[in-house]
Parts: C-alpha cells; structure tokens; sequence
C-alpha cells in the first residue's frame, strides 16, 4: 500500500554516509525530521539529522528504536542487514520492501534479475570455490573479471584475469563468499542511468551520466553523457525495464557499458542514489535526492529535465587541501563536502559539481586546482 507522507513527519534512514546526508538535506527543504541509524557518532547524515541511533545496522533493539521514530524508512546503502529489514518491514512503513536489497546485495541474485528483466549482461559463471572456478572458466575465457558475490565497492573484492596463469590471483576471494566470473567487455564508455519510481507506478531517468574512474574510483560524471541518442536511448529503455520488472518504489542506478557498436551491457546496480547522480544536484530541475524523498513519501513524480550540460568531480581525502584553496578562486563550483573528519587517502570527501558548455576547459580548470589524480 502506498502512503502519503507529510511534511513534518519523521524519515528514518539506515546509514549514516554522504548518500544519507544528501537524501535528509533534500527532505529537511520540505520540511521533514530525519531520523538516522549508524554506528558511528559523528556521520555525514548524523549531523544533520534530528534524530541519532547510534547502533550496528543489525541490531534489533536499535531498528525498532527507528520503526518507532519513523514515519516511513529508507536506506542509503544496499549492504544493510536484509533479515533485518525484513523485519522492519513487518514492524515499519517501508515503502521499498526488503526484496530490492536481497537480489542487489548479491552479484549472483542481481545478474539472475538483469536477466530476467530481458537485459543483456557479459557472460558470466557463478563459482562456490576456487577448483569451481577453475573447471569453469573455460565458459568464458581470458581476459575475464573475478568478482565476489557480496560486499565488493570501488572496485574492491575484485580480480582481472589476463591469462590461465593469472587464475590463483583470484583464489583469496573466496575466503570472502561466493563468486562471479565474467568476460571483459571492451567498452568504449561507461555510463549510468537512475531510475526512479514510486509506488503508483510513475517512473523517470535521470539524464544519461558519463562516468570516469581512475583506479576503480569514480572520478567524475559528465552530462550528458557524449554518446549517440540511440545508445542514450538503449540505457533508458534497458533501467526502464528493470525498475518495471522489479516494481522498483525508490532509486535504483543502473551502471552499463557501451560497446563499439553503440549497443549497451548492463553491470550493476545499485537501490540508492548513486555518485554519478550528484550532478543533479544543480544541473536538473530535479535532484536525485528529492525526487527519491518524493518517491518513498507517495509524492507524484517530477520529469526530470537538463538545465545544461555539466560536470562532476568527486573529491578524495588527498584533494581536500587543494580544494578548500580553490574555493575563492572558481565562483562557478558547486563545493559540496560531507562533513567527514578524516581526510585519509581515496576516501569520497565531497564533490564539485560545475554547469559548463565547455567540458574540455573545464576539466583542465580542474587539473589545473590539483583536484584531479595523476
Ligand atoms: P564496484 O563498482 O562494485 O566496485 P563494478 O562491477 O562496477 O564493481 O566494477 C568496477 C569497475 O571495474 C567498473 O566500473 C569497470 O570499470 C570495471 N569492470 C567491472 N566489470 C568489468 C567487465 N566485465 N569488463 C570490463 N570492465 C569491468
Ligand atoms: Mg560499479
């Protein structure tokens, strides 16, 4: 069942990082109290939260504590409990049910749905253990990528095989869980779709983002992406597909590959707001922010529109020092830093986004302020 939730009514939301931040700015502008549970003390969300669970994301005591605060839950990352979500579903209005974050945390469950929803993903094997791995690789062959079936980000819980001789690389991965293997795709692009439904059916993409990543980080986001309307058109109509085979009610982002002949392979998704959507921040009509406060709180939808093409950088721990020494120098950036104390290296601190219709001065701009990896 769908319900309205009003203004002044409480959000809870499970994680307390930079999505969650975002995701409980966007609803404070309407005037929502947020309600957020995360073990550590002083969390991106926490501190503009109303309300502070300080527990593991699993502890019993701590999701009923927000089922009892909370008007409607949310989540901004997928690697939650699922037996405790499931849980709170029974107890709490939950609008995005507890199923999207089962098939998304595992690769194997995943990959099965991209399937089923009629997408075209890489070949790919699913190996229980090492010897598994090495009877079967001979399905899909070399190059290929070893990926574990839970808890991999930023490229982490991953191995590329570039020959038979590279195959014990990939054998500590399954001290993690199972495992994935899948072909190379020889992409020329990478680019990403958010899809975003709520619960009477409504349902709209985001613009196309181009994505870079540099040593399995994203790096920045570029939109429109610069691909074909064709190919454009493909990734919609591949997220579209999904989110409608999954009854999505929430965010889901849809990372593909573009290949040569402009056709795209879906590779993950994620059931959140994701990095390469940040740009919507200042670049769309619609952030991805509040239209999924406006998914999960009944709202109708808003069709999202362009106000001009842009780019997004992320801004890691190494990068802040420049960063804070740009701010008086580019009036054009949109600095968004998300409160983290630490500044260690490769973490996501912020990001800045910059409106430009000249994307290739722009990202020397950028080189030039020392935000930018070698
Ligand atoms: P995660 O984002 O969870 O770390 P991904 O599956 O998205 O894991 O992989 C991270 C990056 O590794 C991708 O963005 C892409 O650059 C590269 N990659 C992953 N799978 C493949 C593949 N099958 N072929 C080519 N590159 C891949
Ligand atoms: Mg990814």
């Amino acid at each position: 069942m769908t319900k309205m939730i009003y203004p002044g009514q409480t959000i809870g939301i499970i994680g307390g990082g930079q999505l969650g931040r975002m995701m409980a700015v966007a609803a404070k502008e309407a005037g929502y109290k947020i309600a957020v549970l995360e073990p550590t003390m002083d969390s991106p969300c926490g501190q503009v939260a109303d309300i502070r669970i300080v527990a593991a994301y699993d502890d019993e005591g701590a999701l009923e504590e927000l089922a009892e605060v909370s008007d409607v839950i949310t989540y901004e990352f997928e690697n939650i409990d699922y037996d405790g979500l499931k849980r709170l579903t029974q107890i709490a209005y939950v609008p995005q049910g507890a199923e999207l974050v089962r098939i998304t945390q595992n690769r194997i469950t995943e990959k099965q749905m991209i399937v089923d929803a009629g997408c075209p993903v890489a070949p790919y094997i699913v190996a229980t253990t090492y010897e598994q791995l090495q009877e079967s690789i001979v399905e899909i062959g070399f190059p290929c990528i070893v990926k574990t079936a839970r808890g991999g980000y930023d490229g982490k819980g991953q191995q590329l095989l570039k020959s038979a001789d590279d195959l014990p690389l990939a054998k500590d991965l399954f001290t993690h869980s199972q495992c994935i293997a899948e072909g190379y795709v020889p992409f020329t692009k990478e680019i990403s779709v958010i899809v975003q439904r709520n619960g009477h059916g409504e349902t709209y993409c985001l613009p196309v983002g181009e994505n870079v990543h540099v040593n399995h980080i994203l790096h920045e986001t570029i939109v429109p992406a610069r691909i074909d309307t064709k190919t454009a058109g493909l990734a919609e109509k591949a997220a579209m597909n999904i989110a409608d085979h999954l009854q999505l009610v929430g965010t889901l982002a849809v990372e593909m590959f573009v290949l040569e002949d402009g056709s795209v392979v879906i590779n993950e998704c994620a059931p959140r707001p994701h990095n390469s959507g940040h740009y919507s921040i200042e670049a769309c009509n619609i952030s991805q922010f509040t239209q999924h406060i406006r998914a999960v709180c009944g709202w109708p939808l808003r069709k999202p529109k362009l106000w001009g093409p842009s780019i997004m950088v992320n801004v890691l721990g190494q990068h802040v020092v420049s960063l804070t020494n740009s701010i008086s120098k580019y009036p054009d950036w949109s600095i968004h830093l998300y409160g983290k104390s630490e500044a260690k290296v490769n973490r996501k601190m912020g990001h800045v986004t910059i409106m430009t219709d000249d994307i290739n001065t722009t990202i020397k701009q950028i080189k030039d302020s020392g935000i930018w990896p070698e």
